[in-house]
């Protein structure tokens, strides 16, 4: 194969990943980021991120999951690293119907992974620590884990370079070109030109694409961290995910790293300006996590709470990616709509980069970004 030179925009997830598969894949690869792989205010900031393989019955993202996990693992093992830890998952559904499991059901078994049905006897039984009442059913998926987000970023980067990538600490402010894109020229002024361009730049994608204005919207998610009360700790509680009326969903990681018992939420309702806004607690969602957390495990209620961190989704109307090439360039794809749900899937996006650039095989026809012209937005991808 000539060399051909590819520039990636964005070290997160998915910048980082495509930039490593692509320069394995021979091509010779220019990674940019503004402020570095994984840091505190880009999508992959912090410290874990979920790779379950439940996903509401869609094909397509049962795929992704599987050769992501295959991934992960074999970069686990072959780079001697230990950024996945499994842990197991408990689904539970507060009085709405349990679809997201049944249909995820079917597709997983196919694949070899399991996710069961338990009775919430049973669950009371194993886990005593959990507060069932209100909660209709529950199901037990046993290969799911933590990823290890920052830090993984920071490693495939580190591998990218070993396998002779160049890195560049830079932003990029414009891009040049009509039918094309020539160049992507930095805030110091430095230009740089390559054959084929990637753009994965996150909650700052709309910067360089004004047009996905109207599709994407970036919003605000805290995370909570309390003190663990003895009994809530990742070798005694699994992960959990709650799904309760109006598309709501909370979710957490009991007690991992010393950091305490992790709190989050899927709901796009407080959007955030990822440059200006202010990072520090809301107090109307801490509020509203502390009342969460406190009802479903009542050994929590009053815990203090250890530490705080608000991150960004960057989600589509639909709640799916955006895999395509920018209308106005032939040469560039863009890698986008991540909606909160897409850290996992890094190794996976990645190796479809290279079948996209390489072989010229297009990403799934659900990532195109024309289905979401005219779209209303949804609440979460959970929403019927
Ligand atoms: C609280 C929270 C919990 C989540 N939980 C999960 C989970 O459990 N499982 C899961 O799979 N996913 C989860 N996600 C989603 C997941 O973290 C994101 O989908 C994913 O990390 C996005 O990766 P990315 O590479 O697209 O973007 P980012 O990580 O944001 O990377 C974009 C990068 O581009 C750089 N950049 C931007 N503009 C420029 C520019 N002009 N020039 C140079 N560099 C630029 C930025 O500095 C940044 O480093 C969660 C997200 C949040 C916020």
């Amino acid at each position: 194969m000539t060399k051909n030179k590819i520039i990636v925009v964005g070290a997160g997830a998915w910048g980082g990943w495509s930039a490593y598969m692509l320069q394995r894949a021979g091509y010779e690869v220019t990674l940019i980021d503004k402020e570095g792989p994984g840091h505190e205010r880009a999508g992959s900031g912090g410290k874990t991120r979920i790779i379950r393989m439940a996903y509401g019955g869609s094909q397509v993202y049962t795929d992704m999951v599987d050769r992501s996990f295959r991934l992960w693992e074999h970069y686990c093992e072959a780079w001697s690293e230990d950024f996945y830890h499994e842990k197991g998952s408990l689904w539970m559904f507060r009085g709405v119907d349990p679809a997201y499991a049944t249909l995820s059901q079917p597709l997983m078994r196919e694949k070899g992974y399991a996710l069961n049905k338990v009775g919430l006897d049973q669950v009371a039984k194993r886990y005593p620590q959990i507060y069932l009442k209100d909660i209709t059913s529950a199901f037990y998926e046993p290969k799911v884990g933590y990823l290890e987000a920052s830090r993984a970023c920071k490693v495939v980067k580190a591998k990218f370079e070993e396998a002779g990538g160049t890195y560049v600490n830079n932003k990029v402010i414009s891009i040049e070109g009509s039918s094309k894109v020539e160049a992507v020229i930095c805030e110091d002024g430095m230009r740089l030109v390559a054959d084929q361009f990637v753009f994965a730049c996150g909650p700052w994608m709309k910067a360089l694409f004004p047009d996905l204005n109207s599709v994407i919207n970036i919003t605000r998610q805290e995370v909570y961290y309390y003190q663990s009360p003895p009994g809530h700790s990742g070798d005694d509680l699994p992960i959990w995910l709650e799904f309760r009326e109006g598309d709501h969903m909370y979710y957490g990681i009991p007690d991992h790293f010393d950091q305490g018992f992790k709190l989050a939420y899927d709901q796009r309702d407080w959007s955030l300006d990822p440059d200006k806004d202010d990072r520090g607690v809301t107090q109307v969602i801490l509020k509203e996590m502390s009342a969460v957390v406190a009802n479903r495990f009542p050994d929590l209620k009053g815990a203090e709470l250890l530490k705080h961190h608000t991150c960004v989704y960057e989600s589509s109307l639909d709640g799916h990616y955006i895999m395509d090439r920018p209308d106005k360039f032939s040469n560039a794809v863009m890698l986008c709509g991540s909606s909160g749900h897409g850290f996992k899937m890094g190794p996976a996006v990645g190796e479809m980069v290279v079948s996209r650039l390489r072989d010229q095989k297009p990403f799934p026809e659900e990532f195109r970004r024309e289905r979401l012209n005219g779209m209303r937005q949804a609440k979460s991808p959970y929403e019927a």
